[in-house]
């Protein structure tokens, strides 16, 4: 369609990727307007974890607007705010011994960090942020500043300030354990590392390229943080809400964060909603301190609520998660032992997994392919060098099955390329030696 070219902005990103005219979604699947169907293993960048359109959270929606609920509600109390409240506090927090009041922000991430930022510097009275390498929390100017990546913090046009970087789990190679570095430029008033307010961490890394930090190395920070009297902050916009295999990413860890950021998958839907949990001791805003016209998008309570309710009232969707998570795991290993000449290796934990292909414009000609067989799939790290799954957590096992065996041809295809490409360049060097 010409108008995109004519009037949308050059900043568009995804839309590069997959130039295609979309008109129609369901569960797992995108329709563009053609009818052509394609298997969404991108599903919103983690936003769709329950798929496009559920039909159950479908049918609440409709029956709220139909009725004349309440769409935009300011702060104010409404009845789907308090039943989204409650529901989340009896079925995600309680069962999780987790003590954390609920700060409604406006809908994007983002708008969650600068919450959980601003008021960890107002509560202690400190400046600086640890944020570390590789990690992403946002592109508004206090959330970009925590964020890693050279491209996004580069469209700044101020300096960045406030965060010092630590190296991330495994940065700096494995056997390395890089909270003792942190511990040590806290100790040392020499270090030249500000006391920080807070440290922000994703327990997945997923824009950075699905670096997973170890449980030991998740407990070591939160040791960390308590010895120096930090708050430790947990984004888990994208590896929360069921990602990993448990609904926060941090579960299995055992680390009680001091807050916590959810958006992406929280509304459910796909509506825009974000969140930010804390301590109830850390609650010292006062009214009005911080605001958003949009933090009360009631359609996405409504949603976000269905969610829980139909998900989250036992461990059966949690363990649902786990065992495509093994399923995965065990494809892209098979998948990577065939081209071992290309030093690919696997990464991830529950269904936040990916293949780093080491070389991005490698990756980015596979998922290229790979749309042309009708499967969307992106990248992401550093040089876009890691092809990242994120299908939707209620895609069925035949429809997964197909989404990685569409990858693995996709694989096979460029690779087996590559590979006559080497052979070809192999021969004509040989010949011109002779
Ligand atoms: C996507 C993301 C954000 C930013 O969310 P937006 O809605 O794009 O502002 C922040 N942190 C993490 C970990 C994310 O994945």
């Amino acid at each position: 369609m010409k108008i995109f070219d004519e009037i949308e902005s050059e900043v568009q990103c995804y839309a590069r990727s997959f130039p295609r005219v979309f008109n129609k979604a369901k569960g797992e699947f995108l329709y563009d307007e053609e009818g052509n169907q394609y298997l969404d293993f991108l599903a919103g960048a983690g936003t769709l974890n329950y798929g496009h359109n559920h039909p159950v959270f479908k049918e609440k929606l409709l029956d709220y607007i139909l009725s004349d609920g309440i769409t935009h509600g300011l702060d104010m109390h409404t009845k789907a705010k308090g039943e989204f409240l409650e529901t989340f506090n009896e079925k995600i927090l309680k069962p999780r011994d987790l003590d954390y009041v609920v700060q409604f922000t406006g809908p994007t991430g983002t708008n969650a960090v600068e919450a959980a930022l601003k008021l960890a510097r107002n509560v202690t009275g400190r400046e600086n942020i640890i944020s570390f390498t590789n990690g992403f929390h946002g592109v508004s100017i206090g959330a970009l500043a925590t964020t890693g990546n050279s491209h996004h913090r580069g469209a700044a046009g101020v300096s960045l300030n406030g965060s010092s970087r630590m190296p991330y789990d495994g940065y700096l190679g494995d056997g390395i354990d890089t909270t003792a570095y942190l511990d040590k430029v806290l100790s040392d008033s020499s270090s030249g590392i500000d006391k920080p307010a807070a440290v922000i961490v994703e327990s997945v890394q997923g824009e950075g390229g699905i670096n997973v930090a170890s449980f030991e190395w998740l407990r070591n920070l939160e040791k960390v943080c308590r010895k120096h009297d930090v708050l430790l902050i947990v984004d888990d916009i994208q590896a929360g809400c069921g990602r990993t295999g448990s609904y926060f990413s941090f579960e299995p860890s055992g680390i009680k964060p001091d807050m916590v950021t959810l958006s992406k998958s929280l509304g459910g839907y796909g509506l825009p909603f974000a969140v930010v949990l804390f301590r109830p001791e850390l609650d010292q805003w006062k009214p009005g301190e911080h605001n958003g016209t949009f933090r009360g998008n009631n359609f996405a309570f409504i949603t976000a609520k269905a969610a829980i309710d139909h998900y989250w009232s036992d461990d059966e969707f949690a363990k649902d998660i786990c065992r495509k998570g093994e399923y995965v795991s065990k494809r892209l290993e098979s998948i990577i032992g065939k081209y071992g000449e290309h030093n690919f290796t696997t990464r991830g934990r529950g269904l936040f997994q990916g293949i780093n292909c080491v070389d991005g414009e490698l990756a980015g000609r596979i998922t290229a392919e790979a749309f042309k067989k009708g499967l969307i799939i992106e990248t992401s790290g550093a040089d876009d060098q890691v092809i990242k799954l994120l299908c939707p957590l209620i895609i069925s096992q035949e429809n997964l099955e197909k989404g990685i065996d569409i990858l693995e041809e996709a694989v096979r295809t460029i690779c087996a390329k590559e590979g006559s490409f080497a052979e070809e360049k192999d021969f004509f060097e040989t010949k011109k030696a002779s």
